[in-house]
């Protein structure tokens, strides 16, 4: 059982002054995913490194899951932690670690070694050399090669002695909680909780905003969102979820606007209420997973008329992803079983069955203008009707 775990990062390290910020955001993502895993750790950072210190026996495998979920690792080290640095102790240790990982000592190796305590009698090249010599001696069917060692034995020298042999890969990506929060449009469809992620990959926090028109829309697609947003949690982070009711402006949308552009304009409105509540949770942008050319209201044109009414930027990761794309991302982390679920949406209910495909925004505008005495009150009363659901 190994006591410890070396966490890489990859770009933070390139950050300069602030890197601060972002070792500190990993360290608590860290802390917090594992709060979750059987056992007692202790997370620290040292010198461009991020260390998990064992207290207990704990959930190896669980440990392990959580930690490649968290954006920010690049490579999760599971390694032997040794107290004792003395040289005695750490030929010891090394010998030691090689016997209990590798049955079979027949295979190609190299030591690397890292020293950030200069006092330490030996150089780092020196340590590498010598426990080379030191392993080759003790098993002798272990061969050098420096060029293409089939396993890689890392010692670290630093407060305490580490040695690792063993590189799972992390997720990459940057710290949630570095980047800044946005406004995900969460529907219950399989592009908007991928769009979510990705954004969240990049270090950005989130809530969410979600539309629903019911009785068209039932609980059931309703505690589908809410399902989703759940599990992108785990990446994400806690989401604030808010439900709005849309059913008033999608009916008066329905009533007095050309059914030709009914999707443009109940996304035109969707987007205004969703920037409204970006701004007073303080986000800085929307995010929605939109794809060019996926359907009507996603051509060229549409998202133009689309963007139109809309300040904060607008986030669209998977504007150039194939739907197949999209989908083995979202089986990949998940979310694929719960969006294909068969419930109906705000936007399938009320679609036209010939949407305009090239919408002319002044044309868009003017439809609107049809909603010009009641719209207001119908967004207050949205507004109004914020149900705020907490995940994560
Ligand atoms: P998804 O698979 O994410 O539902 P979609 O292919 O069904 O997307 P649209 O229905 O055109 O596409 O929606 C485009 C984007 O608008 C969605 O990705 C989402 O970000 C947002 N959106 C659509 N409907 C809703 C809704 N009811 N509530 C919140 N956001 C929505
Ligand atoms: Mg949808």
């Amino acid at each position: 059982m190994y006591k410890a775990f070396l966490i890489k990062y990859s770009e933070i390290g390139i950050k300069g002054k602030n890197r601060y910020v972002f070792e500190d955001a990993l360290v608590r993502n860290i802390a917090k995913a594992l709060a979750g895993v059987e056992g007692e750790f202790e997370v620290s950072k040292e010198q461009g490194r991020i260390y998990i210190e064992a207290k207990s026996d704990y959930d190896y495998d669980g440990a392990c899951e959580v930690l490649q979920k968290v954006f920010g690792i690049a490579a999760i080290c599971p390694a032997e932690l040794v107290d004792d640095k003395s040289w005695e102790n750490v030929c010891k240790k090394v010998c030691e670690f090689v016997d209990e990982q590798y049955g079979d000592k027949n295979f190609t190796f190299k030591v690397f070694a890292k020293r950030s305590d200069k006092t330490y009698p030996f150089t780092s090249p020196e340590i590498g050399k010598e426990l080379g010599a030191v392993l080759i001696d003790r098993f002798p069917d272990m061969k050098v090669d420096v060029h293409e060692p089939a396993v890689r034995i890392t010692v670290e020298i630093r407060e305490c002695a580490y040695i690792y042999s063993k590189t799972i890969p992390g997720p990459g990506g940057m710290p949630v909680g570095s980047g800044g929060k946005a406004m995900l449009l969460l529907s219950g469809g399989i592009d908007s909780p991928v769009a979510g992620y990705m954004i969240a990959k990049r270090g950005v926090n989130m809530d969410a905003v979600y539309f629903h028109a019911p009785p068209y829309t039932s609980e059931r697609a309703k505690k589908k969102v809410v399902d989703l947003a759940r599990i992108i949690s785990v990446y994400t982070g806690k989401i604030r979820l808010h439900v709005i009711n849309f059913t008033e402006i999608q009916m008066a949308i329905y009533e007095k606007c050309p059914h030709d552009e009914l999707t443009i304009i109940m996304r035109r409105y969707m987007m205004r209420i969703a920037e409204k509540l970006a701004i007073d949770s303080g986000c800085l942008s929307l995010i929605t997973g939109e794809s060019i050319g996926q359907v009507a209201s996603q051509t060229m044109q549409s998202l133009a008329a689309t963007n139109e009414v809309c300040t904060l930027p607008v986030f669209r990761p998977l504007i150039a992803f194939d739907k197949q794309d999209i989908i083995t991302v979202s089986e990949k982390i998940d979310t694929f079983e719960t969006s294909i679920l068969p419930y109906e949406d705000c936007c399938t209910t009320f679609v036209a069955k010939h949407p305009v495909t090239k919408p002319d925004v002044k044309v868009i505008r003017k439809s609107e203008t049809k909603l010009a005495d009641i719209i207001d009150e119908m967004l207050e009363r949205a507004y109004a009707s914020d149900e705020i659901i907490e995940v994560g």
